[in-house]
C-alpha cells in the first residue's frame, strides 16, 4: 500500500542545494507545508511548480528537513532494512566485518551514510543507537528488526542511548534502555586491543571509535619512550602505547569514572602496570604544573567549539592547550594534536598549531595529516561531517 506524506514546499530558488544532494532544509527555505505535521513526521519534499525533490524528517527546527531519500520511495520496514544493510555492506567491503582482531566499528553515521540523526555503533554484538532526531527516534524498532536480519544470532544486545542527544523537550519522554537483549560481553578487540566498553555509563556510545587507525599509527612511535596521553578518556591511547613497548604512559582525563575505566583497561592488556600513571585532573592545570618531559605528548580534548558562535574561543583554547604542551615535549619528541570541533576546520587548526609552535619558538615538523577513518564516511555533499583532524608534529 502507497503512503502519503505531508508535503513541504520549499521556496523558489531554495532548491539548488537539494539538486546536490545537501541533506539539510533549513526552517528559512520553507513556503509552506500542505498537510498537518508533527515533529519526527516523514515529508516530501516539492518544489513550488510541483516537482518532488526529495523525503526526510520534518523537526521544528533550524534545520527542519532532514533528508534520507532523494527518490520518491514507500518508506516501510524494507525501505530501512535497505539502509542499514547498505551501510552493513559498506563496512563489510572494508574488510571491518569479519576481522579477527577488532570488533568495534561504526555502522551507521549519519549524513556520511545518507542517514542523518542517526549513529549506530558495533561492539562486538552489542550495538548502540543514537538518535539525534525525533524522526529517527521514532524509527528504533524498525532498525532492531533490520539489525536482527543482518547480523542473526550474532547479535546480543541493542542499546538505545538518545537520552542526552534528542532535543531537550523531548529528552524527559527517552530513557536509556535496551530494545533487544540484556548487559552481556561488555568486552571488544580494537586491534588486538582489549576494551572494556561502557555504553550504558561512558560518553558517547561507549568508546571512542573515530580514533581506531591514530591509536594504531601512535605505536610506531612509541618504544621505549615517555608518553603523556592528555585527555585519555578510557585509554585508548595509552593502551597501545604500552603495548607497543613505551617506557612510561601518563594518561589524564578531568572524569574520575574515565580514569577508573582507563585503569581496567591498562591491567586487561598489560601485566606492566607499573609503567603507567593516571591522574584525575585538568589537563591544562596538569601540564602546568607537571616537571616530567615528555617525548610523545596527545592531546585528544573534546570539541573546544560545539558551535560556530564559539569558533573565536576554541581557537584561543587549542591554541594555549598546545602552546603548554609544546613546551612539555622533550627535542626530538612527537606531538599527536587533535580537533573533533566541526566548525574548526583543517586548515584553521592548522594556523592555530602554526601559531602554538610560534609562541613557544619551537622548530616543527609536520609528519602527517590525520582525520576520521573510513567507517566515519563524509558525505562530499555534506562537508560539515567532517569532524575529526589531527597533526602529528615532530619537535626538535
Ligand atoms: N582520546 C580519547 C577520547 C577523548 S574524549 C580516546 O581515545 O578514547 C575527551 C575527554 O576529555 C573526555 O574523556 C573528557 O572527560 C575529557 N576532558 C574534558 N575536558 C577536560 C579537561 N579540561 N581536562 C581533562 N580532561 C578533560
Amino acid at each position: 500500500m502507497e503512503n502519503f506524506y505531508p508535503k513541504i514546499i520549499i521556496k523558489r530558488g531554495k532548491e539548488n542545494s537539494i539538486s546536490r544532494f545537501h541533506p539539510w532544509i533549513f526552517s528559512g527555505a520553507i513556503k509552506n507545508i500542505d498537510g498537518s505535521i508533527s515533529d519526527g513526521d516523514i515529508a516530501e519534499v516539492h518544489s513550488i511548480d510541483g516537482r518532488y525533490l526529495a523525503t526526510g524528517h520534518y523537526q521544528t527546527a533550524s534545520i527542519a528537513v532532514r533528508i534520507f531519500s532523494f527518490n520518491k520511495a514507500n518508506i516501510d520496514s524494507s525501505f530501512w532494512l535497505s539502509k542499514i544493510s547498505d551501510a552493513y555492506n559498506y563496512r563489510k567491503s572494508l574488510g571491518l566485518t569479519q576481522l579477527k582482531d577488532t570488533n568495534v566499528f561504526r555502522l551507521v553515521n549519519a549524513e556520511g551514510d545518507n542517514l542523518p540523526g542517526l549513529i549506530i555503533d558495533y561492539y562486538n554484538g552489542n550495538i548502540v543507537i543514537q538518535t539525534h532526531s525525533i524522526g529517527m527516534s521514532l524509527l528504533k524498532q524498525e532498525f532492531v528488526l533490520a539489525l536482527q536480519k543482518i547480523f542473526g544470532e550474532n547479535l546480543i544486545s541493542v542499546y538505545d542511548k538518545s537520552s542526552e542527544t534528542l532535543p531537550k523537550e523531548n529528552i524527559t519522554t527517552t530513557n536509556n534502555k535496551y530494545l533487544f537483549g540484556k548487559l552481556a560481553n561488555t568486552e571488544a578487540l580494537e586491534h588486538g586491543n582489549k576494551f572494556f566498553i561502557d555504553w550504558e555509563n561512558g560518553q558517547k556510545t561507549g568508546f571512542y571509535i573515530d580514533q581506531r587507525e591514530n591509536r594504531l599509527l601512535l605505536t610506531r612511535f612509541v618504544k621505549d619512550k615517555t608518553v603523556l596521553n592528555a585527555f585519555c578518556y578510557t585509554g585508548g591511547f595509552s593502551v597501545y602505547a604500552l603495548k607497543a613497548g613505551a617506557k612510561e604512559v601518563h594518561s589524564v582525563d578531568a572524569s574520575k569514572h574515565a580514569i577508573d575505566l582507563t585503569n581496567k583497561n591498562i591491567a586487561m592488556n598489560t601485566n606492566n602496570e607499573m609503567c603507567h600513571k593516571s591522574f584525575v585532573a585538568d589537563v591544562f592545570d596538569f601540564l602546568q604544573n607537571t616537571d616530567t618531559q615528555y617525548d610523545i605528548i596527545i592531546l585528544d580534548p573534546p570539541a573546544f567549539a560545539k558551535h560556530i558562535s564559539a569558533k573565536h574561543h576554541a581557537v584561543q583554547g587549542y591554541k594555549r592547550l598546545n602552546t603548554e604542551a609544546l613546551k612539555k615535549i622533550n627535542p626530538g619528541g612527537i606531538l599527536f594534536t587533535f580537533s573533533c570541533s566541526q566548525a574548526i576546520d583543517r586548515r584553521l587548526f592548522y594556523n592555530t598549531i602554526l601559531s602554538a609552535a610560534i609562541n613557544t619558538g619551537r622548530r616543527i615538523k609536520v609528519i602527517h595529516h590525520l582525520s576520521q577513518p573510513a567507517d566515519h564516511p563524509v558525505n562530499i555533499y555534506h562537508p560539515e561531517g567532517e569532524y575529526l583532524k589531527g597533526l602529528v608534529a615532530y619537535v626538535e
